[in-house]
């Protein structure tokens, strides 16, 4: 889309001509609408749990809830308020990359290591559903924020908890190669559908609501995960089968600035 300007010519007050300026308004306007459509959808998103949160909190407060399922509806409004804190950090993380993202300090990080407190963190809350959480590889050092490395690597481990089998197994794997580090999380979980593939790194994309809601997401876990890799130079691809299993791989190049 293009903005148009048009200025007279004149010459000893005559009009001459007119100059006719083109703005390519195109980044613009698609950056506000993106904007808008987050906006939206934040409020949205937030409703969902606050009214769930206020009918449970309306009933008790009535009178009408029997003693013995109290319980039931304070466990209700535990777990929606829960969700309301999950959303809320993830929409901060996002904004401070947005807004900020040249406060991000790089330092050398031990990319195994930081994996591996992912891992024995996980598989604290993972082990109700029986899957196991294994991180190998390379002793591979890059420059990078550690903060944000940490949570792309839980976003993704998370997800491979969330979306995999009972029973199954979350693979993360850590690759040193020659300038640039390989970090792969793999589960044989779910997997997703091809036509969702391209779509899954937008904010508050999720193939099935209801399944995201029920396992606690939030549907920007992966949409943070991109903004970080993207912030560290790094590139995505993603293999994933219905029924099979899901991989992402990401490559970080070792350098964040060039010599
Ligand atoms: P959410 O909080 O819903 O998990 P994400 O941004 O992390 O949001 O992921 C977006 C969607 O991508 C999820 O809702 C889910 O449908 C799909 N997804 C992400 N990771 C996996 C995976 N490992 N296996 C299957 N589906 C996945």
């Amino acid at each position: 889309r293009y903005q148009v300007q048009v200025m007279p010519v004149r010459e000893d007050k005559e009009v001459r001509g007119v100059t006719v300026v083109l703005f390519d308004v195109t980044d613009r306007e698609l950056a506000e609408q993106m904007r808008r459509e987050f906006t939206a959808n934040v409020s949205h998103e937030l409703k969902t749990p606050l009214h769930a949160i206020s009918g449970y909190a309306e009933l008790m407060h009535s009178g009408v809830v029997r003693e013995e399922d109290i319980h039931h509806f304070s466990g209700k409004i535990y777990h929606e308020a829960q969700r309301t804190i999950r959303l809320v950090e993830d929409i901060i993380s996002l904004s401070h990359l947005d807004e900020s993202p040249e406060d991000l300090e790089f330092t050398e990080v031990h990319l195994l290591e930081t994996a591996k407190d992912v891992s024995v963190h996980l598989a604290e809350k993972a082990s109700e559903r029986d899957i196991e959480i294994v991180a190998d590889g390379e002793d591979a050092v890059m420059e990078g924020n550690p903060s944000l490395l940490t949570t792309i690597i839980t976003n993704l481990a998370d997800n491979a908890v969330k979306y995999g089998r009972s029973g199954g197994l979350v693979r993360i794997r850590v690759e040193d190669d020659n300038d640039s580090v390989h970090l792969t999380v793999k589960d044989n979980g779910i997997g997703i559908p091809k036509e969702d593939q391209k779509r899954i790194f937008e904010r508050f994309y999720r193939v099935d609501k209801s399944h995201s809601r029920d396992v606690g997401g939030t549907g920007l876990g992966l949409s943070i995960v991109k903004h970080g890799v993207l912030l560290h130079h790094g590139t995505i691809s993603l293999q994933s089968e219905v029924g099979k299993g899901t991989e992402i791989r990401i490559t970080f190049p070792k350098k964040q600035t060039e010599e």
